[in-house]
């Protein structure tokens, strides 16, 4: 993690609304992540920060990649088209899988020549991938629990327990053929029994899908929601592991590949926002920072991530609460109503914020004529 005369010196050189990705964060998140779950291939969530050089980060120390539109699909595929020649088919599925249940026609349509490896879960999609990409492999999609994730995602997509093995067979009856199964428990999944739930879920859905004479299964990917450290309420990830492996080990011989989707889990912690304080004023007797950086922007994750970020001062002084606001007219764009800085913060000084790696900057906008908070990249914490 960059120390604090490192992001005032970087603030200096260039400037605020800034974001610090620690690359060196970003490849000990990745270490962790395989250190306590090896039996599982992490394909990192590329919508959790979508930078092509957080991409690269990863894919040299041997991450794969869950993307979900092209513009992310080429973002991938700009780094892994000079590998070394394997079997086509093998290396885009060991480094790509495209994860989103709803593809439009336009979009099959150019994945197709690469062979990729698709989630769905619903008939019309079954029609659809059979139409315009034929030659894709196919995971389903399933509903989990999302009990206690900070997002949940099971209203949206996924088929149920229910009617799984029934798009199973139709996918098969089609010419297609299912790899295997995916799941997501909802993002930041504090809540570790829903890993366990769904890998049950899953195991049980292989096991009917065997009963009524399906074989080709070969893969599980248990998706995202591994929680990022935000505060000492989340438990430590090695818990989390030691559920997984062991349902994993119990349910699923060997020969089924695990992979998992992480996102945030890769990148929260990597990032740091540094903004600039632009004004102040008292309002209702409440002293109010105006910043500028808002929730159209970096902390636009209040808003999707329903996350809360924390906000430093690097200049010591007595605290008090204080509402801190975005640059925009909007009145929307509040980044605290309560936090906690010194009352002496001047025009000109600067504040900081830690772990804002995921859905942050990947949601900012351009709002009001704000450009999203410019990035730079540090390899080596100093
Ligand atoms: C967003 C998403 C992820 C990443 O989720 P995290 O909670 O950030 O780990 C993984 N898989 C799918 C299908 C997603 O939609």
């Amino acid at each position: 993690m960059p120390s604090q005369g490192l992001l005032r010196k970087l603030a200096k050189k260039h400037g605020t609304p800034l974001l610090v990705v620690d690359h060196e964060v970003i490849r000990e998140n990745y270490a962790t992540f395989k250190r306590y779950l090896p039996r599982i291939q992490a394909y990192y969530a590329v919508k959790a920060f979508a930078d092509p050089v957080v991409v690269k980060t990863l894919f040299d120390v041997g991450a794969s990649f869950d993307v979900a539109s092209m513009p992310e699909f080429k973002i991938v595929y700009e780094k892994i088209k000079d590998m070394p020649p394997k079997r086509r088919q093998d290396w885009i599925w060991d480094k790509i899988i495209y994860a989103h249940p709803i593809k439009a026609d336009s979009t099959l349509r150019e994945l197709d020549e690469y062979k990729p490896l698709v989630t769905y879960d619903n008939p019309d999609e079954i029609r659809k991938i059979k139409k315009y990409a034929p030659h894709a492999g196919l995971a389903l999609r399933l509903k989990v629990p999302n009990t206690g994730a900070m997002v949940e995602l099971s209203s949206k997509f996924g088929a149920s327990p229910g009617e799984a093995v029934d798009l199973i067979l139709e996918a098969d009856k089609a010419g297609l053929v299912v790899e295997g199964l995916s799941f997501h428990v909802g993002s930041q999944t504090t809540n570790f029994e829903n890993y366990v739930q769904a890998i049950n879920l899953a195991a049980n859905i292989f096991q009917e899908a065997r009963d009524r004479g399906y074989n080709k299964m070969n893969l599980l990917d248990i998706g995202g929601g591994f929680p990022a450290p935000y505060d000492s309420s989340v438990k430590p990830f090695r818990e989390l592991a030691h559920k997984i492996n062991a349902e994993l080990n119990r349910l699923f011989p060997k020969e089924i590949q695990i992979l998992a989707e992480p996102g945030r889990f890769m990148v929260a912690t990597a990032v740091t926002a540094v903004s600039g304080i632009i004004g102040r004023a008292i309002r209702d007797g409440k002293l109010c920072y105006y910043i500028d950086d808002g929730v159209y922007h970096t902390f636009s994750g209040i808003i999707f991530d329903h996350c809360h970020y924390h906000l430093r001062a690097f200049k010591k002084g007595a605290g008090q609460i204080c509402t801190v606001f975005g640059p925009t007219c909007d009145a929307l764009d509040v980044i605290s109503m309560a936090e906690e800085l010194p009352s002496n913060l001047q025009i000109g000084d600067l504040l900081y914020s830690r772990n804002i790696g995921a859905y942050s900057i990947a949601s900012s906008t351009f709002f009001n004529g704000f450009p999203p908070a410019k990035i730079t990249h540090i390899n080596r914490t100093a």
